[in-house]
This record gives C-alpha cells, structure tokens and sequence, in this order.
C-alpha cells in the first residue's frame, strides 16, 4: 500500500460533486483520513466566478503514481469533467495527486510533490490536517510547518463544517462496514495481530492498513488531542514555567499521546475484549491467575498508583479464557481509579460475566500521591479485597490465602 494525498475542488454544483467525488475515490483504495471542507475563492477567476470547495483526502492504495493520476482522470470525465485550454474555468470537479509516499516525480507527465501544494493555503492546510508529520519529499518541510508557512497567504479560506461533517459522517457509516469486514478476516491476514486488548490492530505503521481504525477516530482523537495540549500549556504556564522553551515545546503533545495509553481503558469494548473465549468445563475447584501488574492514575491527583492484582474464582460450568482475566484488569486499571472501586469493578464484571461459585479480586498498591506528597510514606501499601460467594466461607478463604503465599 502506498499513501497518496489528493486535492479535491469543485465549483460548479459542488454541494452535490464534492462529497461523490470523496465516494468514488473509495474504489481506488482504502481511505485513511478526509479533511474539512474549505470554501475558497477562484484563483485567476473574476468577481462572477463561483467560489470553489477544496479540500483533501489521504488515500492508502495499491496503484502506482501514474495509474492513480490516470485513474483520478477518469474520475473526473465520469462525472462530466471536461478539461479545457481555459485554466480557469469553472469546474465539476478537480483531483489532483499531490503528493505520493516519499516519491519525487517530474516527467513531464506528472510532477509530485505538486508544486501547488506550496503556494495555496488551503491546500497545505488541508493537508496538514490529514498527516500533520508527513514530511514533504525529499527533505521537508512537514505538512504542518507548510501550513504554518502559509497562514496569512492572501486568497480567503472559510472552514465549511456542515459540509465537513456531512463527509465525515457518510465516511464513518461506510468505514464501518470495511471494519466489520476487517476484524472478520483479521486473524488471516498478514499484518495483523492479537493486540492486548484482544481485538485485531494494525500491525504495520498507523495509515497503511485497517484505515477503519484512523479514520473513523481521527476527528474525535485530534480534537481530544487539541483540547488536552492546551490545558497542558496553561499548566506550565500557571506553574512558572515557559512552554514555549525549546525542552517543552512538544510536551503538551507528548502528554496528550501518553494519556491515550494510561487511560486507554475508556476505550476497549468488553464484549471485543472478551470475544467468546469461554469454555465447559467440570472443573469445580478454584483458578487463581496472581500476581497480575497494573499501572493505573488515582482520580484524586491523577498521579500513578501501581501494584499487583490477584483474581481468583471457582467456575460454575464456564472459565475464561486464562489471558482475559489480565485483560480485564487492564481495563479497569487504564483509567483514573480509586484502588477500592477497581477492586469491585473487576469482582462486578467477573461475577457478571461467568456467575461462579465465588470470586475473590485482592490488589495491592502504592500510590504516588501518598509516596511524593501528602503523607510521605513511601513503603506504605494499600490492600483491598472484594469476595463474592463461596470466598466468603472461611475454609475457602484459606485455601486462597494458602495459594497466594506458595512461590510459583
Ligand atoms: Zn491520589
């Protein structure tokens, strides 16, 4: 697969040409990420010309640069498309292959990068919103430095979010569908993997494959992104410091990433996280999975609290799977907790879930906001403990107690 940046433009009908020109581009790859739409004025056009929508798509297809532009020219003729001597004449629709993986071309035929793409504010600025890093071959700038370049260029650019939204929407529904697809043949295709959470992820670089995943996310994580950037730089600031020094100028962005990670657990579907993986069984005595690492936030400070969790339960008919039960701590950890609730939330969902005989969920932690302020007791560990069912007998409670202090 290789990622192609496309710039589309229509005046003439364009409430109606410009989303069906984003439609048909689907049959010549798999979309990644569609940007807003931009009402823009004609260039070389006079005051009577009407004003165009522009806007761009990052499309990760199999075909080489010269098909994908004679592909997009057909396009183009199939929507009634009629290329003139007249430059700037009004247009059903425009698509211009811009730029092409790391690829520079200049043949005659076919220029990439597109020098366009370095004179029109629109057009880097769509870009920039699709693949902000993307490094412009052969050596730079990034498509967010161009855009930055740009801002003030003359020729108004006015953001179109009904229309923007309108796209977006139609390319979710549709990508949807592709992901369904997807996660169906996932085990089978190459590149893809198990992840922790149990459902299919891309292995390959974000972008290249599974595009479902970006972008039916990408407007929600961008803008989830921008919002929690900017608190950071109020916090720095608010704290004495400069953000705009060299050693934190990309920290906000840094910690937005990094959130994504801690508190990924917001985000995982149990019922994809489980997948089915039950089995019968006869077993009637206790499975006790120890010893299991967790990293979490606590929701007071939102400062890190870590430790172990032990989870162990006597089966009713059905087990787990024995990855799952990691999993499932997982999920409750990666998000601002309080020790105490994430012990019963574990127990709640293992209860629900396989109705055993028992179950008993022990956690042990320490937690940074008493380690590095507070109280300062660094050594001090917090147990808590939720049992359900038999673990309430005191013979079975010892039994566990004897299997948590035998050594694997
Ligand atoms: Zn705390």
């Amino acid at each position: 697969m290789n990622d192609a940046y496309i710039l589309i433009g229509s005046n003439i009908e364009r409430e109606k040409n410009y989303p069906d020109a984003v439609k048909r581009l689907r049959g010549l790859g798999q979309l990644v990420a569609v940007s807003p739409v931009y009402e823009t004025a004609a260039v070389g056009g006079d005051a009577n010309t009407p004003q165009f929508y522009n806007g761009a798509v990052w499309l990760a297809t199999d075909l080489s640069p010269h098909a994908l532009r004679n592909a997009l020219r057909q396009v183009e003729r199939e929507m009634g498309r009629v290329r003139t001597a007249d430059k700037f004449a009004p247009r059903v629709i425009d698509l211009d292959l811009v730029l092409f993986g790391e690829v520079t071309i200049d043949d005659g035929e076919l220029k990439l990068p597109d020098p366009q793409i370095f004179e029109r504010a629109f057009a880097a600025h769509a870009l920039a919103h699709l693949n902000p890093d993307y490094v412009i071959p052969p050596d730079g700038p990034t498509l967010a430095e161009l855009a930055c370049r740009l801002r003030g260029t003359p020729g108004e650019m006015i953001e179109m979010p009904e229309v923007s939204e309108q796209i977006q929407q139609w390319v979710k529904t549709s990508v949807k569908e592709q992901r369904v697809m997807s996660e169906e043949k996932a085990l089978s295709v190459p590149g893809f993997r198990d992840n922790e959470w149990g459902s299919p992820i891309p292995d390959a670089a974000p972008g290249h494959l599974l595009p479902a995943m970006r972008v039916a996310e990408i407007n929600e994580t961008e803008t989830a992104h921008a919002a929690i950037e900017d608190a950071v730089r109020t916090i720095l600031l608010n704290v004495g410091e400069d953000p705009t020094r060299e050693g934190l100028l990309k920290t906000p962005e840094r910690v937005a990433k990094a959130y994504d990670e801690l508190l990924a657990g917001y985000n995982v579907d149990p019922v994809a996280l489980i997948n089915g993986a039950f089995f019968d069984t006869d077993y009637h005595d206790m499975v006790l999975i120890k010893d299991i690492e967790f990293f979490s936030l606590c929701e007071h400070h939102m400062l890190p609290f870590f430790g172990k969790a032990h989870v162990a339960y006597i089966p009713e008919g059905k087990v787990l799977g024995l990855s799952k039960i990691p999993r499932i701590v997982e999920m409750f950890a990666r998000r601002l907790q309080l020790q105490e609730n994430m012990t019963r939330e574990i127990a709640d969902f293992l209860q629900d879930l396989l109705h055993p005989r028992g179950i008993a969920v022990i956690i042990t932690g320490h937690h940074m906001c008493s380690m590095m302020r507070g109280v300062k007791k660094p050594d001090a560990k917090m147990v808590t403990q939720v049992m359900y069912g038999a673990f309430q007998e005191r013979a079975v409670r010892e039994q566990l107690n004897d299997c948590l202090l035998q050594d694997a």
